[in-house]
Parts: structure tokens; sequence; C-alpha cells
């Protein structure tokens, strides 16, 4: 309570207006924010645009932009976490946290692929152009991912799809990193 009524005198005071402007977010600090989310809103489920930038803390509270403390969210989300207060602070910096870890991991397909598993709950499995393996590489090297051929799956296979596309199925480990990525839980 103290500190809400800190801030009342602070506001009432007219010799504090400076202490009361909020200065724009510098632009490579929004272009940073808006890269790590891909231009899309942060939330695995969402992904929706246009983005904006929001505060994890509010910006009343810490009074600075710093990258660790933005996240870029759809209009819709925004809402739902600042006024609605439908997503909580700490799932809000769990899905800040783990943005970074999937960004350290994975390369663009790769989280196209996480992207399509968190949209699409029901399917565990997908067809891609046996071409692009090499980058799928670090979800087939943790498991997240498995080549379907030689698991039972090779039936599916026509001949004509053998020379283009490949089935990967995405494993139980993978599914658990979805379900704690969507759910705001840390990614190990
Ligand atoms: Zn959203």
């Amino acid at each position: 309570m103290s500190r809400g009524s800190k801030r009342k005198s602070q506001r009432s005071d007219p010799l504090n207006t400076a202490f009361n402007v909020r200065p724009a977010i510098p632009r490579q600090l929004e272009r940073d924010v808006l890269v790590e989310a891909g231009h899309r809103c942060a939330i695995p489920t969402c992904k929706q645009t246009p983005v904006e930038i929001a505060h994890i803390i509010p910006w009343e509270t810490v009074r600075e932009h710093t990258f660790n403390n933005l996240i870029a969210l759809c209009p819709n989300c925004h809402d739902r976490y600042d006024k609605k207060h439908e997503i909580d602070r700490n799932a809000m910096r769990q899905y800040k946290a783990n943005l970074s870890v999937i960004n350290q991991r994975y390369g663009d397909l790769e989280k196209r692929v996480l992207e399509y598993f968190a949209e699409h709950p029901n399917e565990d499995y997908i067809w891609l152009p046996s071409s692009l393996e090499i980058l799928l590489w670090y979800l087939l090297k943790d498991g997240l991912l498995v080549d379907a051929i030689g698991r039972g799956f090779s039936i599916h296979i026509s001949i004509r799809d053998t020379y283009s596309q490949k089935r990967y199925n995405l494993t139980t480990k993978g599914r658990e990193v979805i379900q704690k990525w969507i759910n705001a839980k840390e990614i190990e």
C-alpha cells in the first residue's frame, strides 16, 4: 500500500511531472522485442498480428524500458494481461523465458513446427519435404520429433512421397515441451 500512496503523492505534485513522463521505447529495443517474438503475439497458442509492446511488470512500477521486461503481444492478449488479468504475471514471465529458450535452441522451421503442434493439439505428426531435414536437426536431435520411417509408419508413405516428403512424428517428449510452452511452465 505504501508504494501506491507514494505514487499518488508524486503524481499530484506539480514539481514532479518529469517523473511521470513516460519516454518512448527506443526503436532498437522495440525491434529486438518484436524480432524475439517473430513479430507475432508471444502467446504460443495465439501468434496473431499486429502486435504491441507490453511491459511484464507495469511501466508505472519499473519506470524503465528493459528487454527482459518487454514482450510482444497482440491487442487482445495485451488486454487479457493488463486489463482483464486473465493471464498472470508469473505466466507472462515464463512465456518470455520460454521464448528465449526456444529462440536460442531452434531455427525458424523448427519454431514453426512447434507452433503448428501448439495450435493443433490433436495432431501428432507432420509431413515435410525431406530436403528440409537439416532445418529440423535440433528437434530430431533433442528427441522432440522423430523420423517416422522404420517406426511402423513407412506403410503410409507412397513411392512418390518418399522422394518428396517425410512424415515426422511428435514424440512424447515433444508433446511435453509443447504442453509446458502452452501452459507457461518452464522448458528445461
Ligand atoms: Zn495474442
